[in-house]
């Protein structure tokens, strides 16, 4: 088996993540697993996201009323209104849907979502 880059380089190893055949120049490492150089950028994203899902989903279902998820998740101005309705309810019904979608949701998902700076906004309202 020989590097899907570099066909004429016999490979050193296999990418976690998308299973195809790297040599050692193609290999990166990110945590002790291997990836290829593409998929390496796509986990050191995952990894760097500082948000937790677990706790976005805590804070969505046991304070979604006042809007503390999405203040946590960077999206302020969601959060103001959250907190300018949450003496109608509504916000607390949303946020306990929206913890149940953050937990349900695969970690990746939920980096590629709202784990990126920059990333929040209208395209993740829920
Ligand atoms: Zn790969
Ligand atoms: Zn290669």
């Amino acid at each position: 088996m020989n590097c899907y880059l570099h066909p004429e380089v016999p490979a050193s190893g296999v990418c976690m993540r998308c299973g195809r055949a790297v040599c050692r120049d193609c290999t990166r490492e990110v945590d002790g697993k291997v990836y290829c150089s593409s998929c390496a950028v796509s986990a050191s994203v995952v990894q760097t996201s500082t948000k937790s899902k677990l706790a976005a989903g805590l804070l969505a279902i046991l304070l979604g009323g006042l809007g503390i998820h999405r203040f946590y998740l960077g999206h302020i101005g969601l959060g103001l209104v959250y907190l300018l309705f949450c003496w109608t309810g509504i916000p607390s019904i949303i946020g306990i849907v929206e913890g149940i979608i953050y937990l349900t949701m695969s970690d990746e998902e939920f980096a590629r979502r709202y784990g990126q700076p920059g990333s929040g906004g209208s395209a993740s309202v829920i």
